[in-house]
């Protein structure tokens, strides 16, 4: 595992009620037009976690455009970093990993001038040590994909997440995590990629997506992108 390799960052979870956030990464077009839609239906945003190469690609179904982006911003979500090339930063060298991600940052700033990529995840998940330590300075936190509820003792190199692959975990199973995270006043980042009828198995359907992000507001809990959740938990640590 390249996780818990000997650096990390971390921050204690101390709040008065649970906070969820949806996350998008590469991200898909369908990410941004389903996804997107269905989060401001609830007046909500989440989290794209972008790699610009995508923009321009070969794949239709990556191939998002700076109207995308600039309509995510728009509805309150967040722009993140996930590199320029949607690049396994374990299989380079850490210059070219970094020169990576500085590029997105770069053409980020060309096509919306002005904004800034504040958080990170790995694509792949793959992280490694120095790539790590340049993102505990570069960016407010790094997200992976080791599952799991952040709670106090957090390595905010290397947040955990919950996959809303549908194929793979049913909503009871889900909306259980949502349970879990309510009991502990836990930080429950969920992650998916495409949210498309015709789903990948790294993806989910719009009424999957859906149902997940109806059980949030059913329940009245606050869904926030990643950016703000850290402001919150920033906040709560301070006044306790
Ligand atoms: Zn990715």
């Amino acid at each position: 595992m390249w996780a818990n390799i000997s650096f990390s960052k971390k921050m204690d979870v101390r709040l008065s009620k649970p906070v969820i956030t949806f996350t998008f990464d590469d991200a898909p077009v369908s990410a941004f037009i389903n996804g997107g839609n269905i989060l401001s239906k609830f007046g909500f945003g989440g989290t794209f976690y972008i790699s610009l190469s995508l923009m321009t690609g070969p794949d239709p179904e990556t191939r998002f455009t700076s109207t995308h982006l600039k309509n995510a911003v728009a509805h309150h979500s967040e722009l993140g970093c996930h590199t320029y090339g949607h690049t396994d930063l374990s299989q380079t060298t850490a210059a070219k990993g970094i020169a990576d991600i500085e590029h997105n940052q770069k053409v980020l700033q060309t096509l919306l001038p002005g904004m800034e990529f504040k958080n990170f995840s790995y694509p792949f998940g793959a992280e490694t040590r120095p790539v790590k330590k340049y993102a505990s300075k570069r960016f407010r936190s790094a997200r992976g994909i080791e599952e799991g509820i952040n709670l106090d003792g957090t390595d905010l190199c290397n947040l955990k997440t919950v996959k809303l692959y549908e194929s793979k975990y049913p909503l009871d199973y889900i909306f259980g995590k949502i349970s879990e995270a309510e009991k502990n006043n836990g930080w429950l980042i969920f992650y998916t990629h495409d949210v498309d009828e015709k789903y990948t198995d790294w993806g989910c359907s719009p009424a999957y997506f859906e149902a997940v992000v109806h059980e949030c507001a059913k329940r009245g809990i606050t869904v926030a992108t990643i950016n703000e959740a850290l402001n919150l938990i920033e906040n709560s640590t301070h006044e306790s």
